[in-house]
């Protein structure tokens, strides 16, 4: 029997090392040309995840990559109010830790044997038990997983939902190797998670392992056009940098400040998801997980999601491995339900986060009482 996984993200992956441990093959193709062919973004928070990889039998590796003063969290208001600062003692347990999401998918990538991982594999589409690649290859499959992701092309093999904006767009902005080139800055922001929330806008900064800051500002109740009429002119990023200045008025010289010293890179992002619930009739030979199954707003529950998708698909397919249509359905029971709270939760903090007092809400939220 023939699985055939599609995307080698988190959740592909975690399903491919499961299946390995439990002694089942498994063929991964993936669209990227190698590992290092794209950015990978910054850190995740793990933590209902961490199950996934027990089961895989990563969890020692990940404790070492992992940054446990990536939990450290400092709440402000835009005129610098300082609402909550928590620093991570030295000893606190790893409940939620941060780690790269470059170093977690090396990890799983590394902990495959070789070829398992088809790079440069663009699906586009599947039928009669057989897949087609962009380049006009084609490979066989007794069982499909689409692990591709947010955009994912095997989900029209199960429903007709597609992901639907939210009303949020993101820039991405960095400051890179801050302690040495924005020392002041890199003490405000601290070693985990710095918030600012006010005025339907957010700024998160956040340390990662390489020390960069990366800085995502948050534009909420803005159109899915928003991008081409707020005036940010993307492909000049001095300028750009100047007009989110400008969108920012009335906030604390700080916070511009940090805005003033990122580099060059400024990427546009616009939030969509997929409607919570999203359930599908079981067909045997076709399941999804992560992503391509359940797009929530990105407050933490995404990656956790995908990795235990992966690794209780994997035990699913590895107790039943004579009926591999018995093990989808009991896959997709669990996971809708799972998944579905967690969506719920993501949008309960989504509609916090886009609230005019959205810094006292959190506030409330992180101490309760
Ligand atoms: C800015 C940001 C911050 C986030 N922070 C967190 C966090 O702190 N905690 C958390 O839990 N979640 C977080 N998330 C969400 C999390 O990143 C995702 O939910 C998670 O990566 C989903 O994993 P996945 O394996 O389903 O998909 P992905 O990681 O997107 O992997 C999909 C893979 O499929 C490949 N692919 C796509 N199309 C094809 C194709 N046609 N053929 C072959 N391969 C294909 C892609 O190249 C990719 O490698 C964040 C998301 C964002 C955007």
């Amino acid at each position: 029997m023939t699985i055939a996984i599609v995307g080698a993200g988190l959740g592909g992956l975690a399903l491919a090392r499961v299946l390995h441990v439990k002694g089942i093959d498994a063929v991964v193709y993936e669209r990227d040309a190698s590992r290092d062919a794209r950015g990978q973004g910054g850190m995740l928070d793990i933590h209902s995840g961490q199950r996934a990889l027990r089961e895989a039998g990563l969890i020692d590796q990940f404790h070492a990559i992992a940054r446990g003063e990536g939990q450290d969290m400092r709440l402000l208001e835009p005129d610098g109010t300082l609402l909550l600062q928590e620093d991570t003692p030295d000893d606190a347990p790893l409940d939620r830790p941060e780690v790269d999401r470059a170093d977690l998918r090396n990890l799983l990538l590394d902990s495959l044997p070789e070829n398992v991982v088809r790079w440069g594999h663009a699906f586009t589409s599947a039928d009669n038990g057989r897949l087609h690649f962009a380049d006009g290859s084609g490979a066989t499959y007794d069982l499909l997983v689409g692990a591709d992701g947010a955009q994912s092309r095997v989900r029209a093999l199960l429903t007709d939902a597609r992901p639907t904006h939210i009303g949020q767009n993101v820039v991405e902005v960095g400051i890179p190797d801050i302690d040495r080139t924005h020392p002041a800055l890199a003490a405000m922001v601290g070693r985990g998670n710095y918030w600012v929330l006010g005025n339907g806008i957010s700024l998160g900064a956040q340390r990662n392992g390489d020390g960069r800051v990366r800085i995502g500002l948050s534009f909420y109740n803005t159109d899915e056009d928003w991008f081409s009429t707020s005036g940010i002119p993307f492909d000049d990023p001095a300028a750009a940098r100047a007009r989110l200045i400008e969108l920012l008025p009335g906030w604390d010289s700080r916070f511009t400040a940090l805005i003033a010293a990122c580099d060059d890179s400024v990427v546009p992002r616009s939030i969509t998801t997929l409607p919570i619930g999203l359930t599908w009739p079981s067909t045997p030979d076709i399941t999804l997980l992560g992503d391509a199954a359940h797009l929530m707003p990105p407050v933490g529950q995404g990656a956790n999601m995908a990795l235990l998708d992966g690794a209780l698909l994997g035990l699913a397919l590895a107790a039943h491995p004579d009926d591999f249509p018995a093990a989808v359905k009991e896959y997709e029971r669990e996971m809708f339900e799972r998944t579905s709270a967690a969506a719920r939760m993501s949008a309960d903090m989504q509609e916090l986060l886009t609230s005019p007092d959205a810094a006292q809400k959190l506030l409330a939220f992180f101490q309760p009482g």
